[in-house]
């Protein structure tokens, strides 16, 4: 299956060079094109204006068909304001669960093996949210079993809530261009 150059991906950094968003050329272009961002040179690293890009000869990169002469593809842009990193949510999951809790379980402070606790008993109608659920050991979550942490004589040791890390923009393997790889960590580099 044959591409358009304008819907190749392009790789967005924020203003630390901070991996942030994957865009298409097209929307890669008008990003410069608008003076929020520059085409980072794939193999100088330069950051180059729309104008001045567009003046380049770049071997490495396809060419956009134009009216007049071509414009060669952007594999990376840099944008010029955003320093943020994308506010991503955290999904629930048992791994997330465990990590922000500590590696601990939540009424007896063991490490190892966990599992995720509904504070409120699925069976009573608890949700399955950050709010309702905290990781827990098998023998706590044994004894506590369909009850709530009080009808269990269990005490929690935190408050349980949304974690506070954002999770780190990753690209998929199969994504990663070879221009995008001093950018995009290894650990980044797997697909999700
Ligand atoms: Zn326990």
């Amino acid at each position: 299956m044959t591409r358009r150059v304008i819907d190749l991906p392009v790789l967005v950094l924020n203003r630390r060079w901070q991996p942030v968003a994957v865009f298409d050329v097209a929307t890669a272009i008008t990003t410069v094109c608008r003076d929020m961002g520059w085409v980072l040179h794939p193999e100088t690293h330069a950051l180059h204006d729309f104008e001045a890009w567009a003046a380049l000869d770049v071997p490495s990169a396809p060419v956009i068909p134009t009216s007049s002469r071509g414009v060669p593809a952007p594999e990376v842009i840099v944008l010029r304001h955003y320093e943020a990193l994308p506010s991503r949510r955290v999904p629930l999951n048992r791994r997330n669960l465990a990590r922000r809790d500590g590696e601990r379980c939540q009424y007896c402070g063991q490490e190892g093996e966990l599992t995720v606790d509904h504070v409120v008993p699925r069976s009573k109608g608890g949700p399955t949210t950050w709010e309702n659920c905290v990781a827990a050991c098998g023998p706590c979550n044994r004894r506590k079993a369909d009850r709530t942490p009080r009808e269990a004589g269990l005490r929690l040791r935190t408050r349980p809530g949304r974690p506070t890390w954002t999770p780190r923009f990753t690209v998929p393997a199969e994504q990663v261009r070879p221009s995008w790889r001093p950018f995009v960590a290894a650990s980044e580099q797997v697909a999700v």
